[in-house]
């Protein structure tokens, strides 16, 4: 295009206000408010002078409008989308781990919109304490004698070491020195707590007399750790927490045992393998038990500390106990959901987590045959959809070798050549839904378990919005 020509059309861009008169202007107007629709239509304004070469018909005010009014449209849509989680991963900590029961979602939402006695005492009119709505259910499912919650387990964690190893050492098996995903690393959590790594025994081998050596006059505590999220096999010792916890009553220090996901039932019930409960950690001894809220504990995030009460009382006093702590929120959810375990049988139907985890394959394996039609139909030839057996996960560093027999849908590209470039448009597609499908890539497949997908309806209205024009090209 000729200079002389582009610098016409550029003067031929209607002005704002011509553009403010348009109806999807006033539209607009009355959705997002003036001042946001003003600033669009400069920014799409802006957009056509910098680029200088807008296509030919399009200079009127109507499209300028419109280009703002679909701007605005994008920018409305919430960023933290709902999704459905078919990864296979029960608790996945990318896609926001535990979904609340229903209990817990209502609770939430009323304390959202009322003021409620968060410290007040309402018995004696006086000022109360947050942890008070929570430590008598935390003491009964736990047998502990006092208990706290702050933001999550690494804060729980935390400041347990700063509260009682400060200055001083902290005894840690070779064998336990963690990292979780997400720069969790046990001995940067130390040294951020201003207590001094003292590493004990081997990577595989830990002993009795390992832990005894280590005591000393600058010992602030023994610490256990969950190895949550790996086993070490083979020839491998360690010490029982029984023993460790009559190591550390001998030593005069307290025991801390850092236990994860926790969950606060035996697991066995639903045919998983036994994960330790906080019940028997504080039954073997240990002064102070650590876990999460919304690891197999199904809550929100948040994390527990339990056991004696002359610890909790020290760690309540810590100053970085206030910039750890819970809100209203959060503790209303948390409320009812640790409510919910007073009635074990009836937990799996109200509990999603459990839900989830327990459900019965047969009605997986039902929904992957009533599907297989939908999804193939709405892929066409290009694509092989099969219902296979897959194996989902817990997640979230909750029982690493535990695998629960599940179906998924198996999506295999059907020509030869490009067949990864269509595997990852499709993939792509999937993401790119009103709902975003989010699967996992696995031998050439998109792998879909459906565990985790409860909305079938949901789903298959999502499916029809399904865009995939790339995908068509690899075809051709
Ligand atoms: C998950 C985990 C943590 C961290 O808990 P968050 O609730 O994610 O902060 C700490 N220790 C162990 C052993 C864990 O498994």
């Amino acid at each position: 295009m000729a200079r002389t020509e582009t610098l016409a059309r550029l003067r031929n861009l209607p002005s704002v206000d011509e553009v403010m008169r348009a109806e999807a202007a006033s539209l607009a107007v009355d959705r997002f408010g003036r001042s946001a629709v003003v600033s669009a239509v400069r920014g799409a304004l802006t957009e056509a002078r910098k680029n200088g070469k807008a296509e030919t018909a399009a200079h009127d005010a109507d499209h300028f409008a419109a280009a703002a009014l679909t701007r605005l449209d994008a920018e409305a849509a919430p960023r933290l989308k709902p999704i459905f989680n078919l990864t296979g991963t029960i608790l996945h900590t990318n896609l926001g781990r535990a979904l609340l029961a229903e209990e817990a979602v209502a609770a939430a939402t009323k304390a959202m919109r009322e003021y409620v006695a968060l410290e007040f005492d309402l018995d004696g009119g006086k000022r109360g304490e947050r942890d008070d709505h929570l430590r008598g259910l935390l003491c009964e499912l736990t047998g502990a004698e006092d208990a706290t919650a702050v933001n999550n387990n690494a804060a729980a964690v935390m400041l347990v070491l700063n509260t009682l190893a400060k200055g001083k050492e902290s005894i840690v098996s070779r064998g336990e020195l963690i990292e979780i995903g997400g720069a969790f690393r046990m001995p940067e959590i130390m040294s951020r707590a201003g207590t001094k790594l003292k590493e004990v025994g081997t990577t595989n081998r830990t002993h009795k007399k390992d832990y005894i050596a280590a005591i000393g006059p600058k010992t602030g505590l023994m610490l256990k750790v969950h190895t949550s999220n790996y086993r070490i096999q083979g020839f491998v010792a360690g010490v029982s927490p029984r023993d460790l916890a009559a190591i550390a009553r001998a030593g005069k220090i307290p025991l801390v045992n850092d236990l994860g996901s926790g969950t606060l039932i035996d697991l066995s019930r639903f045919g998983i393998a036994h994960e330790p409960t906080v019940a028997e950690a504080v039954k073997e001894g240990a002064d102070l038990v650590t876990f999460s809220g919304d690891k197999l504990l199904g809550g929100p995030q948040a994390g527990f500390i339990v056991g004696r009460k002359a610890l909790i009382e020290m760690i309540n006093r810590n100053p970085m106990k206030r910039a750890l702590r819970l809100d209203k929120i959060r503790i209303a959810a948390l409320e009812a959901t640790l409510r919910l375990y007073r009635d074990p049988d009836r937990l799996a139907a109200r509990l999603p987590t459990l839900r989830l985890l327990a459900r019965p394959l047969p009605e997986i394996e039902s929904l992957a045959s009533r599907l297989v039609p939908a999804v193939s139909s709405r892929l066409g030839a290009a694509f092989s959809v099969q219902a296979k057996r897959c194996k989902s996960q817990i997640g979230s560093g909750s029982l690493p070798l535990e695998t629960i027999e599940s179906t998924a849908l198996v999506i295999h590209p059907s020509g030869g050549r490009g067949e990864g470039r269509a595997l990852a448009a499709l993939a792509a597609a999937f993401r790119r839904l009103p709902l975003p499908v989010i699967g996992r890539i696995e031998d050439q497949s998109l792998v879909l378990d459906l565990r985790c997908l409860e909305d079938e309806k949901g789903f298959v209205e999502n499916l029809a919005k399904l865009a995939f024009s790339e995908t068509a090209h690899v075809r051709a």
